[in-house]
């Protein structure tokens, strides 16, 4: 019989890169559940993208055991764009550690994040970690802490996740202050807080038991799916699957479903027991509140460079949405292109890491069209359309009104870096909204912005003027009426639909003449002069020339014969014709992509 007062569930949540995965190690490590020699860094995070760029993309949950108790933690990702990853973890838990780096202090994602631990009402634990750093700001980042939790400074903890220092404090102030889980009836229900696929077990369901037990090869049902099932293997997370022979109310672990169909297994479904009563389905139990859906906000049209690999890609896109439930894609075709997708994505870093898998997880070669958000057209007729892509986008006969989704984007900064932000700021054509102070040293800015505009490389112009030392986040506001054109892409008289692109009517020259010089300097020379044009409307706004590639045809021929030479040049000059006849200027994907970035 399990005690359930034994039980911890936690995550630990703060802005990416405060040390998550790193504490998430000396956990691990403490409580022996890794063993020293098999232990190796930022141990939670299992993809190779992840060590590479040393982020969390997946939430890992994991089960370790410490002076008689049972502690689950599940490490979560800190990027804004996975969000739904870190709600999806706090709905099954009763704590969050609220790490703090002690040079960057708080930051966006901490804020965020913190609101969505207080709206599950978890118990917070704040811990300041990197505190070996020399340039560690301990006291003010207490101030700053202070402020967001109205705490008293000796209730934080200092820390250092990377040399060990003070964790065992952060493991006993969890036993002490999260709360055991409360366990109301006895009729067997969990909620999946996520999935992954195994090919023999079929769909892994990783579960919060919230009541009841389950054995194995007892059946179950997913209440919301309406979807029957024997369950293959059960257990708990350490951190790989281990089986075990039941899961008891209050624990976190996985129940192999055996179900080959994804759709089948959703997050924020429910698992009950199989109860038929003569003959029939009995259902008794209520569902568990499940997850608001993710909503994807940002599109990109991706096309496989060799129409062989079509199937590939669906497959590969298949796969990864399997445990990124996010993920959202349909099919679709255009003219040059052929079949490819149209993919939906929560922010431009989902979109970058998911890019990037299909290419190295799968080996897929791709045209990836510039990001856009959903626009709203009204037509002359007062009728509403949705376009998802520039490709789409309407001639201006066409348009009475064009509308936009907003933003609230808020930034936090040191008070230092207010001048060389608001020429950024500017940029972006927002709205002020508001200045917040933060401990002694920091602001918290807001302002309406078009979504457009913040995912188009804002993010990395707010780092580069303030070397790093500012974070942002955004929440969805609504639509707002905008003054927006395309710009089209001219290459040798062809219109490049991949280069198209949709900004504010008043930046139309300033864009297309930054885009031209990009892809002047991105195309390799051709055998003839290409021109570059940018059209708005029909009208050509801005045009850059790429000078012919001139191969020296008459270099071997050196001294005398001039007959010769003429004639050599003149054959070059008809080949050169004969080429830019044809007219085709063909753009390796690099270009597209390094273009398009
Ligand atoms: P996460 O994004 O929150 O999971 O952060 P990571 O655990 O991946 O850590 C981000 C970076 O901070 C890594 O380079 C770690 O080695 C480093 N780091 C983590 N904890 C400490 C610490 O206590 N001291 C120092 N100096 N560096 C740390
Ligand atoms: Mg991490």
């Amino acid at each position: 019989m399990i005690n359930y007062s034994n039980i911890k569930n936690f995550v630990i949540i703060s802005h990416i890169d405060h040390g998550k995965s790193t504490l998430a190690d000396r956990f691990l490590e403490i409580t022996g559940t890794v063993p020293k020699d098999k232990m190796e860094e930022q141990f939670l995070d299992m993809m190779d993208l992840e060590k590479e760029r040393g982020i969390t993309i997946k939430m890992q949950p994991v089960r370790m055991e410490y002076k008689g108790y049972i502690l689950n933690l599940v490490d979560t990702p800190g990027h804004v764009d996975f969000s739904y990853e870190v709600s999806r973890s706090l709905a099954a838990v009763e704590g969050a550690v609220l790490l703090v780096d002690a040079v960057q202090g708080v930051q966006a994602q901490t804020l965020a994040n913190l609101e969505l631990a207080k709206k599950q009402d978890l118990v917070v634990i704040p811990v300041i970690n990197k505190i070996d750093l020399p340039n560690a700001r301990t006291q003010e980042v207490k101030k700053e802490i202070g402020d967001i939790l109205n705490l008293s400074h000796s209730e934080i903890l200092e820390i250092s996740a990377k040399q060990g220092v003070n964790i065992e404090k952060v493991l006993e102030k969890i036993i002490k202050e999260v709360p055991s889980p409360k366990v109301e009836g006895d009729d067997f229900r969990a909620l999946i807080f996520d999935s992954k696929y195994d090919s023999y077990k079929g769909v892994v369901a990783y579960v919060r038991v919230i009541e009841g037990e389950v054995v194995r090869e007892e059946e179950i049902y997913l209440m919301a799916s309406q979807t029957k099932s024997k369950i293959k293997e059960l257990g708990y997370f350490k951190p790989q699957l281990c089986a075990q022979s039941k899961l008891s109310a209050g624990e976190i672990g996985y129940i192999a479903t055996g179900i080959k169909e994804p759709d089948k297994v959703r997050v924020g479904d429910t698992i009950t027991k199989l109860k038929i009563k003569n003959e029939k389905l009995k259902i008794d139990v209520q569902p568990l509140a499940g997850y608001r859906e993710p909503k994807p906000v940002v599109f990109v049209s991706v096309y496989p460079e060799n129409a062989d690999k079509y199937n590939l890609l669906r497959d590969s896109l298949n796969k990864l949405k399997l445990n990124d439930a996010a993920l959202f894609f349909e099919p679709e075709h255009k003219e040059i292109f052929g079949q490819g997708f149209r993919c939906g994505f929560l922010g431009s870093l989902h979109l970058e890491i998911i890019i990037e898998r299909l290419r190295r997880e799968f080996n897929i070669n791709l045209i990836v069209f510039s990001p856009s958000v959903i626009y709203k057209i009204i037509d002359k007729q007062n009728n509403e359309n949705l376009i998802y892509s520039s490709a789409d986008w309407p001639e201006a006969s066409f348009i009475q009104e064009v509308q936009e989704p907003f933003v609230k984007l808020e930034i936090i900064t040191f008070s230092d870096y207010l001048g060389s932000l608001m020429k950024i700021i500017d940029d972006l054509k927002g709205e002020y909204a508001s200045t917040d102070y933060l401990g002694p040293q920091k602001i918290i800015l807001t302002y309406y912005a078009s979504l457009r505009e913040v995912i188009s490389g804002f993010y990395d112009k707010l780092m580069a003027v303030t070397q790093g030392y500012a974070s942002m986040n955004y929440e969805a506001l609504g639509y707002r009426s905008a003054d927006l054109v395309k710009i089209e892409i001219l290459i040798a008289g062809r219109k490049e639909e991949a280069f198209s692109k949709i900004v504010n009517k008043e930046k139309a020259y300033k864009e297309a003449k930054k885009f031209l010089l990009k892809i002047k300097e991105s195309l390799p020379a051709q055998q003839f002069s290409v021109a570059l044009q940018g059209v708005v409307n029909e009208k050509i706004i801005a045009r850059e020339n790429i000078r012919a590639r001139g191969k020296d045809v008459i270099a071997p021929l050196y001294g005398g014969d001039y007959t010769r030479k003429r004639k050599l040049l003149e054959k070059q000059k008809k080949g050169k014709k004969e080429l830019k006849e044809k007219g085709k200027v063909n753009i390796p994907t690099e270009i597209y992509l390094k273009v398009l970035r």
